[in-house]
Parts: C-alpha cells; structure tokens; sequence
C-alpha cells in the first residue's frame, strides 16, 4: 500500500472548508489525507456576517462546526492559528491555543505534502489613526457576534434613556451597504416587539471616500440600490476619506467630523498582516499571496492559494479577480476536480473564471443585481424576487455542497420553519 499523500487546509471559509470536504480521498492507488485549520471553532458563511452582527439571523443555526463537519467528511480538523511556514521542511507552525486568555495547547507544527492557504481576508483600515481602537470589524464570526453584542446593549441603553443612537459605517462596498441595511431592519423589527420608538432613535450613516456606493457593481444596480438606501433614511456620505476615528466619531479629511456612538469599519479588503511574512511567498501590496492560473504560489509549486487571501490575474493586463465568494467556490471547485490527478503526478490544467454576474441584497427590501457577460441575457439588470433568490441560491447551493443534496435540503426546510416559529431577532 503507497503512504498517504498529506494535503493540509489551512482556513475553513467558503473555499477551504468545501475542499476539506469534498476533496476525493484516493490519487490513483495513492491515499489522500485531510487536515483542516483554522483560528475559529466553527464557519458562520460571511456574506452571512452582517445579518449575524445585527442579530436579524441567529449564529447558532447557520455556522457549521468544525469537529462535526471533520466526523461526517472524513477530514482531521486542528483548531489554531498559522503564524509560520517552513517551506524547506515541508512543515507550518500554529501559534497556542487560547481560550478566555489561557493557552489550553502550545504552539505546534503540522506537516504537509500540499498546502492550501484559504485565509480569506479582512477589511484594510489602511493604516488610519483610531480604527483598530475605536471600529468594529465584521470579517470574521468572531468580530460579528462582538459588533452584536455591542449594538444590542446600546439599543437598550438608548431605549431606557429616550435617547438617540447614531451609527457609522465606514465603506460603502456591498459589505458596508448590507450591513447598514440590515441595521435598519433590525430597528424595524424590535418596533414589532415593542420598542416602536428605536426606528426614529437609531440613525445609520454610511460614509463612503469615493463618488459613489458600489463601485464594483455596473451603474445600474448601484444607483437603484442607493435611491432605496435614501428611502429607507440612510444619511449617505460620499467623497468622505476618514483620517481618523475615536471615541466621539470619525474626522474626516476636509476636516469635517461624523459624530457616530458606534462605529464599523467595512472598507477595504487586504490579506491577513500575517501572509506577508509567511515562508518568502510571494505577496501583493495588500498581503494577497500572488498564483499563477493553476492557482499554485509563484514562489512554490507545492503550495497553492484560494479565494480572498490570493491575487489571481488572468491574462497580461487583466486585473485581479475580486475578492468574491463566486470566486472562492469556483477556485474550490476547481482543486476539488484536478488535484487528486497533481498528486498522481499530471499537470494541474489553467483555472477559468466564469463571471455568472453581481448580487447586493438589502435584506427585506430587496436586492439588485446584474447577470453573467454570457448566454441569452448577457450582463442583464435584475431586482426584487429574482435578485433576491439568485442569493439565496448561492448559499443554499453552498450548503448542499458541504452537507449533501439531501441534508442541505432538510437544512432549507428547517430553517424555513424556525422562521416562522421563531422570534425574527435576537432578543436575548
Ligand atoms: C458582511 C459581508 C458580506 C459579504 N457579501 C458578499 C456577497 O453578497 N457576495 C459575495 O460574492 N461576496 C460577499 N462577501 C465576500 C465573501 O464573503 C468573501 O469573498 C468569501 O468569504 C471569501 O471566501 P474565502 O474562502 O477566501 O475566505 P473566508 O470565507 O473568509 O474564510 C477564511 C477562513 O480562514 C480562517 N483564517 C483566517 N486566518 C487564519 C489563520 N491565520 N489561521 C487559521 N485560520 C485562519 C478564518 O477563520 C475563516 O474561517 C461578503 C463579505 C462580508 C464580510
């Protein structure tokens, strides 16, 4: 019988964990073993993030636990943080585990015959004075139930006391946007518990440094999706650069001041601080690790990178693929079909992005999108239902490809229970 082949997984997001969990387990007559890292017990889907920090969805029934995910996909899942590759020794090292500011298990290292980094990523303060101290983050699980925590002690602080609650929002990304949504809901439906006056005490300001909100998106979705944002009594602000953020706000680089009681930073998106020392690899000026189109480092055949965390350009001039959930699934899905034949020694064939198009979902009220540059409806505008289904499609699918078809389903239809059954907030 041949030794295994050791293919170590390092971040559970929505590229890692769908290759440690579908990645076939044999190459040839080769055995394939799995191992799955990551700092967080469990996965939440971030594009899910927002409705998690804003307490409109419930944590503990959409994250996926690691150990349990491991039992049924026949991986091994370490929990910890990488903080060091030894590319020569074919070995990474994970920094002490830490539970309530005790280390339950030293640092170790783990070997691997393949590496996948899948680190995703997290928003890039660009250095700003006052973010890190006085900004929440929604990047990962973590983050999201401390942004939640947070603004549900303050509502009741500002119903008990009748008084106002202004909230900041820094980026006006689809991260920043869904995100300042979502809180208006959020008001919306406390008024349906009772707290009728939180939607006039609660004011969202999004404040975004460009000229427009979504400029990823084509022109159509961002201004329909920023007139229903002013419907909704969003005070947008744009050309805005904030230069600094403290306890009272942000200021901002005209020397005006946004005064905010709390503040989220959304804006940006760079790689992990970590990734730019990690092994000599080579990175980009925002810590993305660079690949070429088989998606292995340029610097190092035997490790490859996907999803947030890498810079992938496809042809001479063309940009980077932006840093999208379809882009992680579909590079997961590609390592899934060919890497059992690169184990077996054949080539790993040039990855291809196809562009199925651009969702922003507002929550309850809707959401805008384009389609795909291809087929019968090529770059197409689309909102309301349809929009809003193509969204849901997309973690739907997600989760039918951890779980299985069936599973996946049992776990729609629960949910679609719990929605009824259940209070739409959390209220605890
Ligand atoms: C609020 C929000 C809304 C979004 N909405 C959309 C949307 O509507 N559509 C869309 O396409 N995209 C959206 N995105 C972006 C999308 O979520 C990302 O592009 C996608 O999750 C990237 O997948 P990934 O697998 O690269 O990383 P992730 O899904 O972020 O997973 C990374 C994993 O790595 C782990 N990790 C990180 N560092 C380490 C380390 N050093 N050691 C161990 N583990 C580590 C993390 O814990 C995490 O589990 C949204 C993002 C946010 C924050």
């Amino acid at each position: 019988m041949p030794s295994s082949h050791h293919i170590v997984v390092v971040g559970g997001g929505i590229a890692g964990l769908a290759i440690a969990s579908k990645l076939p387990r044999t190459a040839g007559r080769t055995p394939i073993a799995v191992t799955l890292i990551d700092r967080e017990p469990a996965y939440v889907y971030k594009p899910m993030l927002h409705a998690i920090a804003a307490g409109t969805s419930d944590f503990s029934q959409q994250e996926t636990n690691y150990i349990a995910q491991a039992r049924d996909r026949h991986f091994v899942f370490h929990p910890g943080e990488l903080n060091g590759i030894d590319r020569d020794a074919q070995r990474l090292r994970l920094g002490p585990l830490m539970i309530g500011g005790r280390s339950i298990v030293p640092e170790r290292t783990v070997s691997y015959d393949t590496l996948i980094l899948a680190t995703g990523s997290q928003a890039n303060d660009f250095g700003t004075p006052g973010v890190q101290q006085y900004c929440h983050m929604v990047d990962s699980r973590s983050q999201a139930l401390d942004l939640n925590r947070e603004i549900r002690t303050r509502m009741l602080e500002s119903l008990a006391a009748s008084s106002t609650l202004s909230i900041a929002i820094v980026g006006g990304g689809a991260t920043g946007v869904e995100l300042t949504v979502e809180l208006v809901q959020l008001t919306e439906i406390a008024a349906y518990y009772g707290a009728t006056g939180l939607p006039s005490q609660v004011k969202v300001k999004l404040v975004e440094s460009g000229p427009h909100l979504l400029t990823a998106f084509p022109q159509r979705v961002a201004v329909a999706a920023r007139e229903r944002l002013a419907r909704l009594g969003i005070t947008i602000v744009t050309g805005a650069r904030v230069v600094e953020a403290d306890a009272e706000g942000l200021r901002l680089a005209d020397g005006r001041q946004i005064g905010a009681d709390l503040r989220v930073w959304a804006a940006g998106v760079k790689g992990s601080d970590a990734l730019a020392s990690l092994g000599g690899l080579e990175v980009t000026r925002n810590n993305q690790l660079v690949i070429g189109p088989t998606l292995q480092t340029t610097r190092d055949p035997r490790i490859l990178a996907v999803g947030d965390c890498s810079s992938l350009a496809l042809g001479r001039e063309a940009k980077p693929l932006p840093p999208t959930a379809q882009v992680a699934h579909q590079q997961a899905a590609h390592l899934i079909r060919h890497l059992s034949t690169w184990v077996e020694g054949k080539d790993l064939p040039p990855f291809t992005f196809r562009d199925f198009g651009s969702l922003v979902s507002l929550g309850g009220y809707g959401a805008y999108g384009s389609l795909g540059k291809f087929g019968l409806f090529r770059g197409g505008f689309i909102q309301g239902r349809v929009a809003e289904l193509g969204h849901v499609l997309l973690y739907r699918s997600y989760q039918s490809q951890l779980h299985g078809f069936w599973r996946g389903g049992l776990i729609w239809l629960a949910d679609t229970i719990n929605s009824y059954v259940r209070p739409r907030l959390r209220l605890d």
